[in-house]
């Protein structure tokens, strides 16, 4: 098969990807593994996150509104923050955007890329099903992708900082209508959260992330989902019986920063790159997809032309993901009293209390973090608060 742009992964980032080389011209395929029966992990995002992105929240895949979100630390001190979110129908999601990529002209072909090799200015990608000639390929196919390395490329600058996730379905009389998220940092869930998201009715997930503890983070999620009863037991009877319906794992790039995303023919983009989020990898994609579809248009699939794309991400997002690691990795190294003390400062009436302009510079970025969409200005008006 021959196409301009292959796409391997109908990840949210591979659907912008597709989409936008398609809206450019350019003749695209977007190749999965399980097209059939996509099975995603992420569901919740910010207003902020989606208006930053240039995404609009459908109704068609909206599951639920909420108010914000509540930031617990290890003592149960809490802070509320007010921020518009969604709960999402992931399959939905999913079905609204390949059915958005195939009116685009993008064809969908189920199939696992195996390999890839750089043929003069083409790329052959060898999946189980057959040979796919493309003019550039684009990889989306999540933080467990081996064809930018395969290629040479290390698109992740800090792949040992990937946090591995557990997170379950859960169903309890009620559970699901609250109106905010849960966040508890500290030791429960290392360099990372142990997250509550209510998805309306009865349901609602339970998720840990974890940093620094490999990818078996079982034992943190048995741990949370323990405290989370004790925590939710004079509101709902019965909590201790909560079910569980069922359990996904995966990695989450949250801090990992891009690394190499370009080279001859081949773009990363999405968890591949580093580029975490719902959202903001959408955003990743649709700049990637672009430059595909410019590039292909003007014949030049160097890198040197595809390296627009690194530009203008740059433009747009280093700071704010060069922040978040910043703020995660300040996280990481903070104990759980002083998580206690930070937390307990945020629900009095100063944002930050006491210590050194570098201390609150830390403890500001760590909640900067839990904002993700806000940027390096809202920083700077916080330590301006503080
Ligand atoms: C448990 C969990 C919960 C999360 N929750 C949220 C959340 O609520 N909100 C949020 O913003 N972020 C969340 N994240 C982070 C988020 O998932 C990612 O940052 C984001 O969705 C980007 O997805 P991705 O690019 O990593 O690709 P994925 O979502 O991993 O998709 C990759 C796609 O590529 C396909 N694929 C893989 N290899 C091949 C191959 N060789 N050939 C063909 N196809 C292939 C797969 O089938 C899959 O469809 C969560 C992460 C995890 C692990």
């Amino acid at each position: 098969m021959k196409c301009d742009v292959l796409v391997v992964g109908a990840s949210p980032a591979g659907l912008m990807a597709a989409i936008s080389a398609a809206k450019g011209g350019a003749g695209v395929i977007l190749l999965d593994r399980d097209l059939a029966g996509l099975d995603h992990a992420a569901n919740t995002l910010f207003e902020g996150m989606a208006a930053a992105s240039g995404i609009k929240v459908e109704d068609c895949y909206l599951k639920k509104e909420l108010e914000g979100m509540r930031i617990l630390s290890p003592s149960g001190q809490g802070a509320s923050i007010p921020a518009k979110g969604y709960f999402i129908d992931r399959k939905k999601f999913d079905e609204h955007y390949l059915r958005l990529a195939q009116s685009s002209g993008v064809t969908l072909l189920a199939g696992i890329a195996k390999k890839s090799r750089l043929d003069g200015s083409r790329r052959i990608v060898f999946s189980n099903e057959e040979e796919i000639e493309a003019k550039i390929v684009v990889d989306a196919s999540g933080v467990s992708s081996h064809l930018a390395y395969g290629a040479g490329l290390v698109p992740m600058r800090h792949a040992e900082d990937i946090a591995w996730a557990m997170e379950a379905d859960i169903e309890h009389p009620g559970l699901g209508e609250e109106m905010f998220f849960l966040y508890w940092i500290g030791s429960m869930a290392p360099g990372w959260k142990a997250t509550f998201s209510p998805a309306g009715g009865d349901r609602a997930t339970l998720g840990v992330f974890v940093r620094g503890h490999g990818q078996n983070v079982q034992p943190f999620f048995r741990a949370f989902l323990k405290r989370f009863r004790a925590y939710k037991k004079g509101q709902y009877r019965d909590i201790e019986n909560l079910k569980i319906l069922s359990v996904r794992r995966g990695g989450d790039p949250i801090c990992v920063m891009p690394g190499e995303i370009v080279a001859d023919s081949l773009m990363v983009t999405g968890g591949a790159a580093g580029q975490s989020g719902l959202a903001y990898s959408m955003r990743a994609g649709t700049i990637c997809g672009s430059v595909a579809g410019e590039a292909v248009a003007a014949g030049n699939v160097s890198r040197g032309s595809l390296s627009q794309y690194e530009k203008l991400w740059k433009r747009e997002f280093y700071w704010q993901y060069r922040m978040g690691r910043a703020s995660l990795q300040t996280l990481a190294m903070m104990k759980d009293e002083e998580i206690d003390r930070l937390v307990r400062g945020l629900s009095g009436k100063r944002l930050i209390s006491g210590g050194s302009f570098a201390k609150k510079a830390g403890y500001a970025a760590a909640i900067v973090l839990l904002f993700r969409p806000k940027t390096v200005l809202d920083l700077a008006v916080n330590l301006m608060r503080g």
